[in-house]
């Protein structure tokens, strides 16, 4: 044996250990901090910022099968894998044996199980059916869970507190924004409203808002009346929490500061002279009836939700552009008291995101949607956020979706993330795991507890566990 050779053996086997060593400290460090502060968040009773769930009553009086779990955000992955459009509309057709529906899934489910949406279905049915796998073995059973537990009162309580430990959500319900007389439960719900038929002014809303507070609305200062009137009532008699908007889906979210007097006569050429506005004078009078929603808001202290960012279904003709957050920068200048709430991390659009709540005192993340729109995106811009911006300002989870149960695997995969994006936290000396801790009840709790003033819900709800 050469020198060299020798050299070059006992330097190889010197390291092999070495390595070996180093590689199982940090191993077992990171397992051993990643378990730690996992099994710490999953104490945690979130607060789930966002959804859009049925009542419990109207969700057991509809139809249910396993194709309920196909919602929207599903589609919208399979359309974009190239499912043919006569194959999703079949898959939901509830008149066709389910078993025929299954067959013409299965294929296109293997195009798009890796992605969150996916990966939150499977962890669904993983989380509350015990089934680890979706397919032809296992889809019967999970049908018939779907059918079982339809007919179970008591099922909310189990997806949503028992498997998810989700203390309070705060609901957008779907469908029924104008009326007060949707009952959500107040041991698992709050609620937020949207004044978006105020701010699209057209003859159609003007009417159905006039009709539903009983008013004649003859000129702005008769619309501006019942808009006080119906803000009134939704805080005192409906009791919401929040405002929320959704107008990211329709138009390019900045709103000019417009004069009154520009408005009133643009509101009497529409609804006075019955004469059409041009688009840039609808936009005008949009622009200064969202400025005359943020300032009631304000005045009743209401944090303001706002969709920014991505939008579901594939071919919404509002381009992306439209949707970013720095569009709303001059709300944020005028209504220094306001609360403002960006949505969805504005996704794709996460650095101005970290600019904007940096930057400005009156400005909120909200990261519902996120973690099943990209887990990847979401672990990257969790630890951004935590390394930039001050901690009360995140919120890491809404589960927004329609379907209950889905809520729980978004959950799951909030949690894993928090988890995941704290560890490295840790790893990288920032912050001590007592820290981490903290900051994940801040993010998946205390501040929207503290933001939407749920102190007293919080405790309502765990008198009744
Ligand atoms: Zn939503």
């Amino acid at each position: 044996m050469t020198m060299q050779k020798a050299n070059v053996i006992s330097l190889f086997t010197g390291l092999v250990p070495a390595i070996l060593l180093l590689f199982c400290a940090c191993s077992s460090d990171r397992s051993g901090t990643y378990s730690s502060l996992k099994s710490g968040i999953d104490q945690i009773w979130i607060v789930n910022t966002h959804e859009h769930f049925n009542t419990e009553a109207g969700r057991m009086a509809s139809d249910v099968d396993f194709f309920t779990l196909v919602e929207g955000y599903l589609l919208s992955d399979l359309t974009s894998s190239g499912m043919p459009r006569e194959d999703r509309i079949y898959i939901k057709d509830g008149n066709i044996p389910v078993e025929d529906r299954w067959k013409v899934f299965y294929p296109h489910w293997q195009k798009v199980k890796n992605t969150g949406y996916g990966r939150s279905l499977s962890q669904t049915v993983k989380g509350l059916f015990d089934i680890n796998v979706i397919d032809d073995n296992t889809f019967p059973d999970i049908n018939r869970k779907m059918l079982e537990t339809n007919k179970k009162q008591g099922w909310y309580k189990h997806v949503l507190k028992d498997k998810s430990r989700i203390g309070l959500t705060i609901i957008d319900p779907l469908g029924s924004y104008t009326h007060a007389d949707t009952v959500f439960p107040a041991e698992f719900f709050v609620k937020v409203r949207r004044f978006d038929n105020f701010v699209t002014v057209n003859e159609n809303n003007i009417a159905a808002i006039g009709q539903q507070y009983g008013q004649q609305i003859n000129n702005l200062s008769d619309y501006l009346n019942v808009l006080d009137i119906a803000f009134k009532k939704a805080v005192e008699v409906e009791g919401i929490v929040g405002v929320k908007s959704g107008l990211a889906y329709h138009r390019k979210i900045h709103y000019e500061d417009v004069p009154a007097h520009r408005a009133g006569s643009l509101f009497s050429k529409l609804h006075e002279n019955s004469q059409r506005l041009d688009s840039d004078e609808q936009k005008l009078l949009e622009d200064f009836m969202m400025h005359q929603v943020i300032e009631r808001a304000v005045k009743y202290d209401l944090p303001i939700q706002i969709h920014t960012g991505i939008l579901t279904g594939n071919f919404n003709n509002n381009p992306i552009g439209n949707t970013n957050a720095v569009h709303l920068s001059n709300l944020f200048q005028k209504f220094r008291e306001g609360k403002f709430i960006l949505f969805h991390g504005n996704f794709p659009y996460m650095d101005e995101l970290s600019y904007l709540a940096k930057h400005y005192p009156n400005v909120y993340i909200d990261m519902c949607w996120m973690h099943i729109v990209s887990p990847s995106a979401s672990k990257r811009y969790l630890e951004e956020w935590l390394l930039t911006v001050p901690s009360n300002k995140i919120m890491a989870f809404g589960g927004d979706y329609t379907v209950t149960e889905l809520t729980h695997g978004h959950s799951l995969m909030a949690r894993q993330t928090v988890a995941e994006v704290l560890t490295k936290m840790v790893h990288g000396g920032h912050v001590t795991e007592e820290e981490a801790l903290v900051l994940a009840e801040r993010i998946l709790k205390k501040n929207a507890l503290d933001l939407f003033k749920l102190e007293k819900a919080d405790d309502q709800w765990r008198r009744k566990l």
